[in-house]
């Protein structure tokens, strides 16, 4: 038997995998998959089935197989393929085989034929209110319909003729025959085939007749030969019909379906469909606006794939619904970036700052570690010139108690450079402080001032090298912990998730930063390149998330 990495912490599934390999289950092996819908991108909870699925492969020896289940082609997209396939490798995974339910259409044709002909399956011609009427309630039986003891040779023959395009969408379905008296409903003679003109991705009009859900994935996992097919909670009540179908067909291989408890996120929604509303109504600026909680997203927004991995461990696996917390995401990205993350000055709100007794045209260029503890992680040139911006917060006229940083005739050092003292405040017309004039105490670069103690250090950016910047400051897209508990989940976005800050300065070392690439903004919070807007002329810069947690409690 193989055994796990001994840091890989316990679930039950690996309880189930360690079980069934002892036995010798499935000749001693495991092969999982991830198989997504490509209706929509892939989140934070495809993350934590893909991590799972593939981990799972990796530490048994196994394989994972990435599978597009592409059974309702109107709302799939070769887009949205493309886009998982992409989130997958960045999130670190390479699957085994790639495939889609749509090679298996001949396949799972065959498998309904069968079923047909065995008496398993027939086809029916009720209207989808007489179904649903038919079908019974929660607590009251179903009803059969008149059409389930049809002959299998008349059920063979309207199959075929569906194939065949002779009948209008909807006019006919094929239903399994099992047992419309059942407790649970999926059983209730659930169906198989649906008649659909939809023009599909990758079959083209090839089919009329598309497959359901749970005709097909059961089988494609068959096919597949996957042994545990690992799944969310809501397919619980689902796993009858997989054991049934399965085997009704007697398949060679009949994988086991595990499920565990889908991820709910605090501040965001998780349903492919509200996110596609947020991109549609343009309440977000598309799949990958740094406030989705798609991968893509993420993403741009700055998440390292090793973040969302940390995430996916911390939560853990379980059978039982649990809302997450969004420190628990942040804090994993917190902690990957303030390990790797360069140090650099940045001025998301300048004030103008003049320090009178340093000459005009005078330059120093001082070399400034990337990061306070990892001196591996090498220098950068930050250049220091007579005029410099620093952030407007960063002043008070009527300071608050405690204030550390920068009064009128008080002293603050800048960061890697000297002590300054502000001595006079420039004002406009309408009273709003234009300029600090200021002036620097030559003997303090890189010592204590003599004879007093200075507190304060602010960051800051040379005027004349400093690099124009755009910043957006993103916050959660949602005020409420559960937008679904409100009349309608719209109503909890938050007005304020985004805040532009257009006139920002960031120290000249950014000048070539490149798409994606991170950073902490000393004191700020930490930022990311973002990929679609920024270019040569223009540099924007997203939040990814702040220093501390600062969401008001
Ligand atoms: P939606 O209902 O929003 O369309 P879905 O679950 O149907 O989402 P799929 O593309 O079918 O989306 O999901 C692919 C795989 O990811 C499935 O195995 C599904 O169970 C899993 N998955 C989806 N959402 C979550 C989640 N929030 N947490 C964990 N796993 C999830
Ligand atoms: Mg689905």
């Amino acid at each position: 038997m193989t055994t796990p990495e001994a840091t890989a912490p316990s679930n039950f599934i690996r309880h189930i995998i360690e079980a069934d390999l002892k036995a010798n289950k499935n000749n001693g092996k495991v092969k999982t998959r991830f198989p997504p819908e490509p209706n929509g991108f892939l989140h934070i909870g495809h993350a934590k089935s893909i991590c799972l699925n593939f981990t799972l492969a990796e530490e048994y020896n196994g394989t994972c197989n990435l599978r597009f289940d592409d059974t309702n082609p109107e709302k799939e997209s070769i887009e949205f393929m493309e886009a998982i396939e992409k989130d997958i490798l960045w999130l670190g995974f390479q699957w085994h085989e790639k495939h889609h339910a749509s090679d298996y259409f001949e396949q799972l044709f065959d498998y309904a034929v069968q079923l047909i002909k065995q008496g398993d399956a027939y086809v029916d011609d009720l209207t989808p209110e007489q179904i649903r009427e038919y079908r019974g309630t929660l607590t009251e039986p179903g009803k059969e319909s008149p059409n389930r003891n049809r002959p299998v040779e008349e059920s063979l023959d309207l199959f075929y003729r569906m194939r065949a395009g002779e009948f209008a969408d909807g006019a006919y379905l094929l239903r399994a025959k099992i047992d419309m008296a059942s407790p649970n409903i999926n059983m209730r003679d659930p169906a198989l085939y649906r008649i659909r003109r939809v023009h599909h991705q990758r079959t083209g009009d090839k089919w009329c007749i598309y497959p359901m859900y749970d005709f097909t994935h059961c089988l494609s996992d068959a096919i597949e030969g996957i042994t545990h097919s690992i799944c969310t909670l809501e397919f619980e009540d689902h796993r009858p019909l997989y054991d049934w179908v399965l085997d009704k067909l007697n398949t060679p291989c009949h994988p086991q379906q595990i499920e565990f408890a889908r991820l709910q996120l605090e501040y965001t929604v998780m349903s492919k469909r509200k996110l596609n509303q947020l991109v549609t109504e343009g309440h977000v600026s598309g799949w990958d606006d740094p406030r989705m909680p798609t991968l893509a997203g993420m993403r741009r927004a700055g998440f390292t794939p090793a973040s969302i991995r940390d995430f996916c461990e911390r939560i853990g696996v379980t059978k039982k619904d649990a809302w997450i917390k969004m420190d628990v995401l942040e804090s994993c990205i917190r902690e990957d970036l303030n390990e790797n993350a360069p140090r650099r000055m940045a001025v998301l709100k300048p004030l103008r700052l003049v320090i009178e007794n340093y000459p005009d045209e005078a330059e120093e260029i001082y070399d400034i570690a990337n990061h306070p503890q990892k001196p591996e992680m090498g220098t950068r040139k930050v250049p220091f010139s007579k005029v410099l911006y620093i952030e407007q917060d960063d002043f008070a006229e009527n300071p608050p108690k405690k204030f550390k940083r920068l009064v009128e005739g008080g002293e603050v050092r800048l960061r890697g450079s000297y002590v300054i003292k502000c001595e006079r405040i420039i004002k406009d017309e309408a009273g709003d402080i234009i300029e600090l004039r200021c002036s620097y105490d030559p003997a303090t670069l890189g010592k204590n001032p003599e004879g007093r103690k200075v507190k304060g250090v602010i960051h800051w950016v040379s005027a004349k090298h400093a690099i124009p910047a755009e910043i957006r400051l993103y916050d959660r897209l949602f005020r409420q912990p559960n937008p679904d508990a409100e009349a309608h989940f719209l109503d909890a976005l938050n007005p304020d998730s985004l805040q532009i800050l257009e006139n920002c300065w960031v120290e000249a070392s950014l000048a070539k930063a490149e798409k994606e690439s991170r950073y902490q903004f000393e004191r700020t919070g930490y930022f990311c390149v973002d990929s679609v807007d920024s270019n040569d002329q223009k540099l924007v810069f997203n939040r990814t998330v702040t220093l501390r947690d600062t969401w008001a409690k």
